[in-house]
């Protein structure tokens, strides 16, 4: 088959549309021929070498995507060929010691498309029968794509990480990438008041779009200050964080007492500012995200599919030309999310 991958880690020009084998599948697995995939930033670190995944080379990168089955293992239940489906972007093994205590997000031998085996930067995915999501054929194969991995880790930070309640207030820096666009709005279903950063005052219109009750455009001032006079001195009960930076620091100074920031994400910088007398002051709880189970996986397809969450397509590219898709990402120009398409 054809695919976007890599031999060797790299700029956006390492990646290659190639020739490599086609994926063979086992009794229990079927063959989807790929119609859509989603571009994430930690594609670009994948690709970079920058990822802290060890990787086997050449890699066929892409977590969450959405095709028509081609082939079907013997033992592969009731899929069949011709189906729109999706894949669950990650899963558990179902055998180890942590999968038997019923939490399969500790799972010792996690599978990751697009990480620890081929995913939906090719023609074809090899996907075991058991992680497919069937899909309608009236269903929109670029949104289902464009959605999973941004709604499933927006709803887990939102409901289970920051416990974001009716009437909360909510901070969300940095709102127009495809994470915190789903942030904002997972938190508006939640029913918080949601205030929102951005970068330009045509991303505050976008933000507001998507249901922000306030979008701030960032200055060269004081972020704390400007933040706290949008919200007449009220503090935030959560920050749902995709950035890290600079900023940081200050985004967590607006919490209330023993209120919490999650984050998942730090386009602005790994590396933060931190001064921990006002944090253990304060009683604030920083907490990170690290995997959405299963159950909240499928629970954000359904989100999706019902137009609940939505996330904007910025930008559509074929994976034969999956090089500009990075670079296209790099820039950090865009709103939403960017796919690849086949061909
Ligand atoms: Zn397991």
């Amino acid at each position: 088959m054809k695919a976007a991958t890599f031999y060797e880690y790299g700029p956006a020009e390492a990646m290659r549309y190639a020739d490599i084998p086609d994926p063979v599948i086992g009794p229990g697995d079927v063959l989807v021929q790929v119609q859509a995939c989603g571009v994430n930033h930690s594609d670009l670190d994948s690709r970079a070498g920058t990822s802290r995944w060890p990787f086997e080379l050449p890699m066929v990168l892409g977590a969450e995507f959405t095709g028509t089955v081609v082939g079907v293992g013997e033992r592969a239940g009731p899929i069949q060929t011709g189906d729109l489906v999706t894949a669950l972007q990650q899963y558990s093994c179902g055998r180890c010691a942590q999968c038997a205590m019923w939490r399969p997000d500790l799972c010792e031998a996690f599978e990751v498309f697009g990480t620890t085996r081929w995913g939906g930067y090719g023609e074809l995915v090899c996907v075991p029968a058991r992680v497919v999501v069937p899909l309608e054929p009236a269903d929109d194969p670029l949104a289902v794509a464009a959605g999973q991995c941004v709604v499933s880790t927006a709803w887990h930070m939102v409901n289970q990480l920051a416990l974001v309640r009716p009437g909360d207030l909510v901070l969300v820096p940095s709102a127009s990438g495809g994470v915190a666009s789903a942030l904002v709005q997972c938190a508006k279903l939640a029913g918080a008041t949601v205030v929102a950063t951005v970068g330009t005052a045509a991303k505050a219109g976008q933000v507001s779009l998507l249901g922000a009750d306030a979008a701030l455009v960032r200055g060269e001032g004081d972020i704390a200050a400007d933040l706290l006079r949008a919200t007449d001195g009220r503090r935030f009960d959560a920050v749902l964080d995709t950035v890290g930076g600079r900023l940081f620091g200050a985004h967590l100074s607006v919490l209330r007492e023993e209120g919490t920031l999650v984050t998942c994400g730090a386009h602005a910088g790994e590396v933060v500012p931190l001064d921990l007398i006002p944090l253990f002051r304060n009683g604030w709880r920083i907490v990170g995200f690290r995997v959405a189970p299963p159950d909240e996986l499928t629970a954000s397809l359904e989100l999706i599919r019902h137009g609940s969450v939505k996330v904007p397509i910025a930008a559509t590219f074929p994976i034969s030309d999956a090089a500009a898709a990075h670079r296209f990402l790099e820039r950090h120009q865009h709103v939403g999310k960017v796919l690849l398409v086949a061909g």
